[in-house]
């Protein structure tokens, strides 16, 4: 239960990866990949997709990509996944320069303090110059929180209105669309792009889509063969993919109840507490009252004892998350576990 990356592939996927069409991907030629990428493409309602090895490599090429001059500035969460967790690539590998504005609770970040952070042009003698606002639906550090089509429609305007471009990250973009109970494409319908995790939720063992105008994918497949991202025989891969678009993206909902119902027990537990509020999507942030004769590491260890893996976040905090392959039973079990 630490992570929806720990899912294992499906026999339908194993199958499906056994019998893959393919041919070399990055002469253009691999049939399941082109299949894959014109799926997600029409799925997400954008013009051209790209598979890649990964959701930091997605980001990264995204960002390089619209922030194509060194020295540009991108504006992005302080606690978005981009900022915190991909090693700062997009500074070492791009010289993109991150410009940070405070996530609220709720995963949003305040749109006047987006627009105050947005550089004047005039002051290019000393100012980066902004280029790009990423935004991230769900919030991972916000506890899985979803962005309305109200909030991100309105953060591209503000991009727009600016001349910038949007970038969503994804990750978990199907997540959001369950909960918001929205089709995703209307849900991504003001981003100029949007990276889409494969082997989260999805359950799909490796990869992520990114999708956007076909001048964007033409510049993206570029950059990918520089990061060292082009891959030959990938249809193997996507095979895989395309059998979690088909079998796993209608499973969330269900993730989304297990995960309630692990909330709603967890708070029952004495010493224990979640904010049920934020629980939308997948993932449950649980922290320990400090007045307990026990911390957050020694609960996980214990926990590990009993096969119920979850992921330490301090010493009175550690995170839960939900996938297809956690039933309603193995939440019951967690539940006893813990209690
Ligand atoms: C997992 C994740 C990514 C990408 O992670 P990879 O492990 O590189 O695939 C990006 N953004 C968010 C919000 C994520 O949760």
């Amino acid at each position: 239960m630490r992570s929806d990356t720990v899912t294992k592939p499906t026999e339908a996927m194993r199958v499906a990866m056994a019998n893959a069409e393919v041919d070399d991907d990055v002469l253009g030629n691999d049939p399941t990949a082109l299949r894959l990428e014109t799926e997600m493409a029409r799925i997400m309602g954008k013009e051209a997709a790209l598979f890649v090895p990964s959701g930091t490599m997605g980001n990264l090429i995204s960002v390089l990509v619209h922030c194509d001059v060194r020295g540009s500035e991108v504006i992005l969460g302080d606690i978005s996944h981009i900022h915190i967790y991909e090693n700062g690539g997009i500074s070492t590998l791009g010289g993109v320069h991150p410009r940070t504005v405070k996530n609220n609770k709720d995963g949003t970040m305040d749109l006047d303090l987006v627009e105050a952070a947005i550089r004047d042009p005039k002051g290019e003698l000393v100012y980066p110059i902004t280029r790009l606002i990423c935004i991230e639906n769900s919030h991972a550090n916000s506890g899985g929180r979803c962005l309305s089509v109200e909030y991100t429609d309105k953060i591209g305007e503000l991009a727009k209105k600016h001349g910038l471009k949007l970038h969503i990250d994804g990750a978990r973009i199907f997540n959001a669309a369950t909960a918001l109970g929205v089709p995703v494409d209307r849900l991504v319908q003001a981003a100029d792009s949007v990276s889409v995790c494969l082997s989260k939720g999805l359950g799909a063992p490796v990869g992520t889509v990114i999708v956007g105008s076909k001048g964007f994918i033409s510049k993206a497949k570029i950059m990918r063969k520089a990061l060292g991202g082009g891959m030959r025989q990938v249809g193997i891969l996507c095979a895989a993919a395309l059998v979690a678009l088909q079998d796993n993206v209608r499973k969330l909902e269900d993730d989304h109840k297990n995960t309630k119902l692990l909330a709603d027990g967890l708070n029952k537990i004495t010493g224990l507490k979640v904010d049920i509020s934020s629980v939308e999507t997948n993932i449950v942030f649980v922290n320990l009252s400090e007045n307990l004769n026990t911390t957050a590491p020694k609960l996980c260890k214990r926990l590990e004892e009993h096969g119920v893996l979850v992921m330490l976040e301090n010493k009175f905090r550690f995170r839960i998350v939900i996938h297809h392959q956690i039933t309603t039973s193995d939440v019951q079990y967690a539940l006893s576990c813990i209690k």
